[in-house]
């Protein structure tokens, strides 16, 4: 690489260089999953109100079928992903910790990957108001992990006016892959997907952000590009946490969120590449989310890949299918920055999952002591938001919540892991910060 080329990366300031652990997965194309014996299908797994049950135990549904309605504007519907009976409706384990009521379907042995419920409809025709219910109806949220309502996000207050729409194909947790291999294998569903964000934010253009390691997807969406040059695809440096929205904001458009802001206070809206995705191959067939692909990796696993997965596969199932020798010190749910372990694999995927690593005991390593912090200023050369991870972690362990937030921007912290990740005292600073967030979340309730 020459040195202008370097000089010339897109990028934000600070952030850190974990080993990426991508080339397993990277260049292996998605696998279809077969059904698993019995699917739970939790009616919350998004962020807002869960779903209502449509039907009934003992009641036969459709692959497709519509089985429970979203309760509100802030919530989506599910439908069945596979053809088969409910078995029950009741409180089954999930990956947040609490059981959670879920439809559990005993899926029928003969049942076929054809999709039995769906009716196509003419998205250009629509009006944006229309598709943004035709969003919801899909039951679609964030699938880059937030699991937050779709249709919620394209819905920008009328009083912000959208000059771009920021498409977030970065992907920069270590191990993930699934959005590689997205926009190589479903390229005009992005693109698509991407048309139909623009009309409903009524954003000119659009801005694809795909991380520099990733340049054969770069290449592969620039060559399937309409020719109105409305929609442009940007290699940025590959750097931790370039997919936070705020970082490819800055990085692609040289723009920054002000602290407590919005995305749309400065004219922009942002989605994942595999939302868009999903929405430009499930709106035009009216068709619901019932399956997504996940990233399984790690050294746990002796066939990592890609799969496309039902939704409300238990992760015992998925494991077993990627070769899960069952000796795992750790199964995590997304990436090892920012995801989290799970106790138990009899909980499913759930839209929101994005990867499942699977780590042994050398992987992790030795539980590493805490030492006091030593003011080496690491953290503050890391941290992405440029806040004092080090004051704010003194302040977090004598539980000063109050002071964090209202003089050290605690808000502002996008609980990204760098300061944690360079501490040279193992200082566990992004779960304190997750801690002091959360209490002063209960005290405003
Ligand atoms: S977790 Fe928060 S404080 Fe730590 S580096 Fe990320 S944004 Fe900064
Ligand atoms: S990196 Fe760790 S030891 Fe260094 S200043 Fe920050 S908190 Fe202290």
């Amino acid at each position: 690489m020459t040195l202008l080329k370097w000089f010339g990366r897109k990028s934000f300031s600070h952030g850190v260089h974990p080993q990426e652990h991508k080339d397993g997965t990277a260049h292996r194309a998605i696998r279809r999953l077969p059904f698993a014996p019995r699917m739970i299908v939790p009616l919350a797994q998004h962020i807002g109100k869960p779903s209502r049950p449509l039907v009934k135990v003992g009641e036969e549904v459709l692959r497709g079928q519509l089985i429970a309605e979203a309760d509100g504007f802030m919530s989506v519907p599910q439908h069945a992903p596979a053809t088969g009976v409910v078995e029950a409706i009741e409180l089954m384990p999930s990956a947040q910790g609490p059981r959670v009521r879920s439809i559990v379907i005993k899926v029928y042995e003969a049942s076929s990957q054809e999709v039995l419920c769906d009716q196509s409809q003419d998205v250009d025709n629509l009006d944006p108001d229309a598709i943004v219910q035709a969003v919801q109806a899909s039951g679609l949220v964030g699938l880059g992990g937030a699991a937050f309502p779709s249709h919620v996000k394209l819905k920008v207050p009328a009083e912000h006016a959208i000059h771009t729409l920021v498409v977030n194909g970065c992907e920069c947790e270590p191990f993930l892959t699934t959005d590689h291999r997205v926009m190589l294998e479903q390229t005009d569903d992005l693109i698509r997907g991407t048309r139909y964000a623009m009309r409903v934010v009524g954003a000119k253009r659009a801005v694809i952000g795909v991380e520099d390691n990733k340049m054969d997807a770069v290449e592969t969406i620039r060559a399937r590009l309409p020719a109105d040059g409305n929609i442009s695809v940007e290699a940025v440096e590959t750097k931790y946490p370039q997919g936070s929205e705020k970082m490819l904001i800055t990085s692609l458009l040289g723009l920054e969120v002000p602290s407590g802001g919005h995305t749309f206070h400065i004219g922009v809206v942002v989605n994942n590449v595999g939302t868009l995705a999903a929405m430009g191959q499930l709106l035009p067939r009216g068709r619901g989310l019932i399956e997504r692909v996940v990233t399984v990796a790690g050294p746990g696993v002796s066939k990592p890949g890609n799969y496309r997965v039902p939704i409300g596969t238990p992760l015992r199932y998925l494991l077993g299918y990627a070769g899960f020798s069952g000796s795992a010190a750790e199964v995590i749910l997304g990436g090892p920055m920012m995801g989290n372990a799970i106790a138990s694999l009899d909980v499913p995927v759930t839209k929101g999952v994005s990867g499942v690593l699977v780590l042994s005991s050398n992987a992790i390593g030795q539980p590493r002591t805490v030492h006091p912090c030593i003011k080496c200023g690491q953290c503050v050369s890391a941290c992405p938001i440029h806040l004092n991870p080090s004051q704010l972690g003194l302040l977090a362990a004598k539980r000063e919540y109050d002071l964090m937030a209202e003089d050290f921007h605690l808000k502002d912290c996008i609980e990204c892991g760098c300061c944690s990740f360079v501490c040279p005292s193992s200082i566990p600073l992004v779960q304190y910060f997750r801690i002091a967030k959360s209490v002063l979340r209960e005290r405003a309730a």
